[in-house]
């Protein structure tokens, strides 16, 4: 065997297991304070600042040091979504099984571009994608990747689009067509669909923003007029999308309706389901994403409902050919034998890692009813919330099946800002404030798989001091 020497980079053997099993311990100590501890953060950004600022990356620092002193600016420095009272934006705690799937791929490290590189990575995706497919209800022959995601799922969703509407937009752009290309999506959608549009070249003026029906979800009637007006008016609709989960207030849109009005103009139908496609796992929620099965893609982000680690989402679609024509290039130097699996030539990255394995490894762990379990628990105990506000007076004003309440507070109170200020200023608990109908509300997720009961009940004692007027 030939030895290496020791580098800071490169550490020997004994010394880098040292320090991992030492990172190991420290991280779960940080960890098990952050749970005992306030959900927003407490840091000295001035002090933080000056430290930071001392980084002249001139002569070499201590590792042991360093890595205790960035867990440390972490534990202080972030609002914590690890922490069971993070009734969020939809950040769970990771699952354990991903946090395992990421130490081995940070490991082994490998390239997910080509199958030829990483056939059994590449094979470990393939076969997740096709599960989730399934699940959904999809066509046999659905394909698909994973994303950094919901946002990369999304733009992949409308390249697609764009794609099959004029085969010639992969040569000309936006000048393939023959009048401006739109695409439509409720005005309580993601909004990452105006960065999107902004991306693709096709412009944020391509977006239509339809009217909601007064419960959050895109009004039918609403779409099919703005669709009728582009058309006089000579603009081309390329796709209609159908939010599944809208992100203020987990309401999902008449996906149907949707399908059925991008059908008759030819456009592509795109379900967003980026949070609320976890439902998939349960035979008592799956109804709520009734329709999803007539898409053209949909999206479904593994970090969001299935509570894997940051940045992992999933784009699908039975459209494999589309897939190809939207991604496909030709060089030199890829090895180039297995192309029809090549994730690259499929794909908007190129260089990509193995973030599939975190969703494989839960999965095979939990099995489906381990995640029905996990998005049961959250929808029980939104509506243990619910029940729980309304006897005090609070008012729900979102009805969505999902995990997510839209609340007001009681005739008198504070006003909504103020008491999540409030809330969030005491470190109880995190809520945010959204926007629901045009007005503003206090929107409390169930994020967090291991929230409970008494999570909750700590939550409606800080809303409830939040909401005292005499302050
Ligand atoms: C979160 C979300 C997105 C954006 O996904 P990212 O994973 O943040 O890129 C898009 N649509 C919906 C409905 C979402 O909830």
């Amino acid at each position: 065997m030939t030895h290496h020497p020791d580098s800071p980079l490169f550490p020997g053997a004994a010394q880098r297991q040292a320090r991992d099993d030492a990172l190991t311990r420290e991280l779960a100590a940080a960890h098990d304070r952050v749970v005992a501890g306030p959900v927003t953060p407490r840091i000295d950004l001035a002090a933080f600042r000056d430290q930071l600022a001392a980084f002249d990356f001139q002569a070499p620092q201590d590792a042991a040091r360093l890595l205790s002193w960035t867990i440390a600016q972490l534990e202080h420095g972030l609002v914590h979504i690890t922490h069971p009272r993070y009734f969020g934006l939809f950040n769970p705690g990771p699952v354990a099984p991903s946090q395992w799937a990421d130490r081995i791929a940070a490991v082994f490290n490998p390239q997910l571009a080509t199958w030829t590189t990483s056939p059994a990575a590449v094979e470990i995706e393939r076969h997740v994608i096709r599960a989730v497919a399934r699940r959904a209800g999809l066509p046999a022959d659905t394909v698909g990747h994973f994303t950094t995601g919901g946002a990369e799922a999304n733009c992949t969703a409308l390249i697609c689009a764009l794609t099959r509407a004029a085969p010639a937009f992969a040569a000309e752009g936006a000048r393939a067509f023959a009048g401006a290309p739109v695409f439509y999506a409720s005005r309580a959608c993601h909004l990452a669909w105006l960065k999107i549009a902004h991306q693709s070249g096709i412009g944020r003026s391509a977006v239509r923003l339809v009217e909601t029906d007064g419960a959050g979800r895109m009004d039918a009637a609403a779409l099919a007029a703005a669709m009728a007006a582009d058309a006089q008016a000579g603009c081309v609709p390329v796709m209609v999308v159908g939010t599944a989960g809208t992100t203020a207030a987990g309401m999902v849109d008449p996906l149907a309706d949707c399908a059925a009005l991008a059908q008759r103009a030819g456009a592509w139908f795109h379900v967003d389901a980026a949070w609320g496609g976890a439902a998939i796992a349960s035979e008592r929620l799956a109804p709520v994403l009734a329709g999803v099965e007539l898409a053209d893609s949909v999206t479904i982000d593994a970090h969001k409902w299935f509570a894997t680690t940051m940045g992992c989402g999933m784009v699908l679609t039975p459209h494999a050919p589309v897939l190809s024509q939207a991604f496909e290039v030709t060089t030199g130097y890829m090895p180039s034998a297995t192309r029809d699996v090549d994730p690259y030539v499929g794909s908007m990255q190129w260089s990509r890692r193995f973030l599939g394995l975190r969703l494989f490894l839960a999965l095979a762990v939990a099995g489906w009813d381990g995640y029905a379990a996990h998005v049961e628990h959250a929808v029980g105990l939104a509506g243990v919330l619910r029940a729980r506000l309304e006897a005090r007076g609070w008012r729900i004003v979102n009805r969505s099946d999902l995990a997510v309440l839209c609340i007001e507070p009681p005739a008198g109170a504070a006003d909504v800002r103020t008491i999540v200020g409030r809330v969030l200023a005491s470190g109880r608990a995190w809520v945010s404030v959204a926007t629901f109908e045009g007005r503003d509300v206090i929107r409390a997720c169930i994020t967090h798989g291991q929230a409970t009961a008494d999570d909750v009940g700590i939550l409606i004692d800080a809303l409830g001091a939040g909401a005292s007027a005499d302050r």
